[in-house]
C-alpha cells in the first residue's frame, strides 16, 4: 500500500457524495509523540461531500490502542472508537490567495491537514484517535497505583515500606500493627 491511497484529493470533488473506507497498519501514524501506540490495524469509514467553498468529511474509526494506567503505569490494550465530521476547505489557488488575509480561526486547524487540495488521512486520523482517547486510563477502576515512596505496584501487593503516621489513611493500620506487636509480646 502506497502513502498515495491514504490521501483524499479534493478537487475533482463536485457537490456528489463519496464513500470511502480504508485500513491503516500499526506504524503508518505517527504516534510517537502521543503516549500511546497503535496496537490493531485503525479501521475507517467516511462519506466525502462537496459543499461550497470545500468539503464535508465524516465517518468513524476503530482500532485497539496501547496506553498506560495513569496510576500504576502498566500497560493495557483498549479498543478505540471514534466519530468525526469535520469541514476542509478547498484551497484552489485563486481561492487560497483571496484568503490569505482572513484570520485564523478553530475552523482553520481543519485546513493544516490539506497540502492544495489533498487531505492528509494519516494527520486525519492521528487527529481522531487523540480526541477519542479516555482522559484517565485505568487498568482498573480500583487500581492502588504506585507506592509514593519507593514506586512498588501496590496492586501486586504490599511494598516494604514504613507507613506514615501523617497519613490518615494508615492510621487504622497503624492501630492494627500495634496491637498485633503487643499480643505477640504477651
Ligand atoms: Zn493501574
Ligand atoms: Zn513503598
Amino acid at each position: 500500500m502506497t502513502k498515495r491511497a491514504h490521501v483524499v484529493d479534493l478537487a475533482d470533488l463536485g457537490s456528489e457524495t463519496l464513500s470511502l473506507a480504508g485500513v491503516f497498519a500499526p506504524g503508518e501514524i505517527d504516534f510517537s509523540g502521543d503516549d500511546l501506540e497503535q496496537a490493531d490495524v485503525l479501521e475507517w469509514r467516511a462519506s466525502v461531500e462537496g459543499q461550497t467553498g470545500g468539503a464535508r468529511f465524516a465517518g468513524e474509526l476503530r482500532t485497539t490502542v496501547r496506553l498506560r494506567c495513569v496510576r500504576c503505569v502498566s500497560p493495557l490494550q483498549r479498543p478505540l472508537e471514534g466519530k468525526f465530521d469535520l469541514f476542509f476547505e478547498r484551497r484552489e489557488s485563486e481561492l487560497f490567495r483571496d484568503r490569505d488575509e482572513i484570520e485564523l480561526d478553530a475552523s482553520d486547524t481543519a485546513t493544516a491537514f490539506l497540502a492544495g487540495t489533498e487531505l492528509a488521512l494519516d494527520q486525519v486520523m492521528h487527529e481522531q484517535v487523540v480526541l477519542a482517547l479516555p482522559m484517565k486510563p485505568l487498568c482498573d477502576p480500583s487500581c492502588r497505583g504506585l507506592c509514593a515512596g519507593c514506586g512498588a505496584n501496590l496492586n501486586l501487593g504490599p511494598c516494604a515500606c514504613p507507613a506514615r503516621p501523617n497519613n490518615p489513611a494508615f492510621e487504622p493500620l497503624l492501630e492494627l500493627k500495634k496491637r498485633l506487636e503487643r499480643g505477640r509480646a504477651d
